[in-house]
């Protein structure tokens, strides 16, 4: 058995009229809902306060008369009184559906909060009892459709024929429609005129008819650092998109399930010690994947472009001809910065910000840390968790001051996240361990600007302890 007690379903109200009884501010908040319907809509009532020459509604100021149901697919109560009282009875005897605005249990039917593209709607419904969810929810799905969304799909039912007519397998006629709705060009056109959208629209169907599957394409998207909430919304749109997902280690699962539910997921990045693809691997596997006309979002942890490899799969993609493009993303100092509330640029301290790897610490390449270490400005070391105290050793070696900030992060941007904070020296004598995660060490006379009061500290070094 099922868990609902309500069923949302559309309702035909063309032709018919809908009947709210009361003159306020209530009456007025559910004007606004159902006059995005065609319905005829007629207030009554014998006080009316509420300003309603705004909307396309019929306004007759006296009492409720049973005649005034004739005709109704739907009836709002709003308001308390003996006019009220008399149409609630003569809606149930009626089997007009009812609703009493603020007495669920009164209702038949409740309204949803409705995100609308005419011709096409989204109702979110909570059966009555959590509208403050229904009104977030529908925010963020507001987000994610342009304005313009109704439109489009307005002109993809109208070539509907002529796209089953031309694709046959379902699969095919699904690529398109979705090439369609994603298409800058179809919505720029489609803005300036339903002729021009058809246009552009009759020009991506010739292409998809061309190219049989239709040619695949890779996305380079940055994921964040770990919070399905820190995904862009382009992201999100691609992954939804996407017909395979590659993904690194680094994306958690919960961003990973952000793209579509029948999409193919391949993590090419397994865990420590377990088989992993080789960087020319992953090439040739999007390489292949695109070929095959599929379209593949390669989901990256952070910003694709930082410590990505984005380099060398933007070439062997370059070279094998197939079109690309990338997503930026919140790349792990950022994240970092943010969880810390530290500006890594701040004026009269830092006047720059530098993102660069930890690694070779323990090799001799000079003039990396011989600048890292003379630069000052705010570092944001990558890959450094294992050797954070080498690091320190080798920029301390070759100047920097023994008292400079430090700051670590793991896990930024996730709902886990750690920090530990001290100095250059501390970080030497510490031989801390921590928390499991990848991490950022941050680095500079900007950090101690920084809330670092929830960390641990691997000495006080100048930091304010709370
Ligand atoms: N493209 C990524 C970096 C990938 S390199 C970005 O822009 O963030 C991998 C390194 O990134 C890790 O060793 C670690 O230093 C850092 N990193 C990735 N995610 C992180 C996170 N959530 N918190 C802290 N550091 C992270």
């Amino acid at each position: 058995m099922g868990s609902l007690n309500t069923f949302p379903l559309s309702y035909k109200v063309q032709g018919q009229r809908i009947v709210i009884i009361g003159g306020g501010d209530e009456a007025l908040n559910k004007v606004r809902l159902v006059t995005k319907t065609t319905a005829q809509v007629v207030i009554i009532s014998r006080v009316i306060e509420a300003d309603f020459s705004g909307f396309e509604v019929q306004v007759v100021a006296r009492g409720f008369e049973p005649s005034d149901l004739d005709s109704a697919a739907l009836v709002f109560v709003a308001e308390e009184s003996a006019d009220a009282d008399l149409a609630k009875y003569e809606a149930r005897r009626r089997n007009i559906p009812l609703n009493v605005v603020d007495v669920p249990a009164e209702c038949d039917f409740y309204t949803p909060s409705i995100v609308e593209r005419a011709p096409l709607t989204i109702a979110i419904s909570s059966e009555g009892n959590a509208p403050v969810l229904a009104r977030l929810v529908r925010a963020r799905i507001e987000a994610m459709l342009s304005p313009g969304f109704g439109k489009i799909a307005r002109l993809a039912g109208g070539l509907r024929h002529r796209v089953e007519h031309l694709i046959h397998d379902g699969a095919s006629r699904r690529r398109y429609y979705e090439a369609l709705v994603t298409s800058p060009k179809v919505e720029t056109a489609t803005e300036a005129s339903p002729v021009a959208g058809r246009y552009e629209a009759e020009i991506l169907l010739e292409q998809h008819l061309g190219h049989g599957a239709g040619e695949g394409v890779v996305w380079l998207i940055g994921a964040g650092p770990g919070s399905e909430d820190l995904l862009t919304l382009r992201a999100q749109r691609l992954l939804q998109e996407a017909d395979v997902i590659v993904h690194d280690q680094l994306v958690p699962s919960v961003v990973v399930d952000m793209g579509r539910r029948d999409a193919e997921r391949i993590d090419v990045g397994k865990a420590k010690g377990h088989h992993s693809f080789s960087q020319a691997q992953i090439n040739t596997l999007i390489v292949r994947l695109a070929k095959e006309g599929k379209r593949v979002a390669r989901l990256k942890s952070g910003d694709p472009m930082v410590f990505g490899r984005a380099g060398e799969e933007i070439s062997a993609l370059r070279q094998a001809g197939i079109s690309y493009c990338i997503v930026p993303g919140v790349s792990a100092a950022l994240a970092a910065a943010a969880d810390t509330a530290t500006p890594v640029t701040l004026r009269g301290v830092s006047s720059g910000f530098i993102m660069a790897t930890a690694h070779g610490a323990d090799d001799t390449d000079l003039r990396h840390w011989v600048a890292l270490a003379q630069s000052g400005m705010t570092l944001a070391l990558y890959m450094g968790k294992s050797i954070a105290s080498e690091v320190a050793t080798r920029l301390v070696a070759h100047g920097a001051s023994p008292e400079l900030p430090v700051g670590i992060v793991v896990n930024a941007g996730r709902h886990n996240t750690t920090a530990y904070s001290g100095d250059l020296r501390s970080l030497i004598a510490s031989h801390a361990t921590f928390s499991e995660g990848p991490a950022i060490i941050l680095i500079g006379e900007a950090i101690a600007a920084g809330d670092w009061a929830n960390s641990a500290k691997f000495a006080a070094g100048r930091f304010k302890v709370a």
